[in-house]
């Protein structure tokens, strides 16, 4: 029987290791500063910003909020990014993601000035970490890796798989873990026999969207698990199939509909794997306290050219 990961230990050390970098920029008369872009009222984009700016007041950075209508074209976004490159007060731009159907979202990353580029989207930072050179990185990946260290035992040479090869988690985690020299499968939608090739993995990450889809069969004995994955449970069947092993979020589902639930099946996961990563209260406190620190590494890198 393995044990819950204690993420909240490693994302303090991220926070406490910003707020010295962010206590030495202030005495250098230089306040980090993100700047954040909603497009439209999403409820969910809403609560990450809230958690983002909140996060920024908890460190002493300063923080902008620009929230532009649902119907806001691709060129009024371009613009408002446009303006805040020029904003020598901005050291970190964030365009919150996902944007609208009708917004260019690739257009508008590249048009981020990469040395602000916080969420470390932009081809110029994502070649930089494919050369294994120093750039702004994504911080769900980033986060992980800080996770990982913190686990005590040597990453060399470790075999990792992981589920999913999005541009924004599993390709960058891929890159960071090859740069630990860890031997790296990347598994997807057509991979044949996943299972099979999970099970001879020492460390398992797993970002697709599926919730539970990684379960104790998954997994080799002792493997450690990451889960990214942040779904909403709706539905009855898949409250029936996933929750019921759990009475707390059986009653929650219950109660209120809905239930957030992660890409494995934590509790079976616990019977195999010597540590998983709950949902919530997982990866998503490291990825928040990776963006304070690139946040605060922009201003850095900014104060001192
Ligand atoms: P994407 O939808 O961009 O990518 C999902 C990936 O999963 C794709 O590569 C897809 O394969 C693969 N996939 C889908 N189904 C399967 C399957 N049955 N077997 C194997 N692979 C499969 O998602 P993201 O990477 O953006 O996000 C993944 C999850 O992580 C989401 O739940 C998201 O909410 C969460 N997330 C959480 C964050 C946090 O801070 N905790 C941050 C970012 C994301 P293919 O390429 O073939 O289609």
């Amino acid at each position: 029987m393995g044990n819950r990961w204690p993420v909240q230990a490693t994302a303090d050390r991220l926070m406490n290791a910003t707020k010295k970098k962010v206590a030495h920029l202030h005495e250098h008369g230089c306040t980090p500063h993100l700047a954040v872009v909603l497009v439209g009222e999403d409820p969910a984009s809403k609560v990450y910003v809230e958690h983002k700016i909140r996060a920024c007041k908890s460190l002493g950075i300063h923080s902008t909020f620009k929230n532009l209508p649902d119907n806001s074209s691709t060129e009024d976004l371009l613009s408002a990014v446009r303006e805040l490159n020029q904003n020598p007060r901005v050291h970190g731009i964030l365009v919150q993601l996902p944007l609208p159907k009708h917004i260019e979202e690739q257009q508008v990353i590249h048009a981020i000035d990469p040395s602000k580029d916080v969420d470390g989207f932009h081809p110029i930072n994502v070649g930089l970490l494919s050369l294994g050179q120093e750039g702004l990185f994504p911080c769900t990946p980033m986060g992980v890796m800080e996770l990982l260290k913190d686990g005590g035992i040597p990453l060399k040479g470790k075999h990792a798989v992981i589920v999913g090869r999005s541009n924004i988690v599993g390709k960058p985690m891929a890159q960071l873990l090859l740069k630990e020299h860890c031997t790296v499968t990347i598994l997807h939608s057509r991979t044949v026999n996943p299972e099979a090739l999970c099970k001879q993995a020492d460390i398992v990450v797993v970002a697709v969207g599926r919730p539970g889809l990684v379960d104790a069969s998954w997994l080799k004995p002792g493997a450690w698990v990451v889960d990214i994955g942040i779904n909403q449970i709706t539905e009855k069947a898949d409250a029936e199939r996933l929750l019921k092993a759990s009475g707390k979020k059986m009653a929650n589902f219950i109660e209120k509909g809905h239930q957030l639930y992660g890409d494995v099946n934590y509790l079976s996961a616990l019977q195999v794997a010597d540590k998983v990563t709950p949902v919530p209260g997982g990866v998503g406190k490291l990825t928040i306290a990776h963006l304070m620190y690139n946040c605060t590494l922009a201003a850095e890198r900014m104060v001192s050219t």
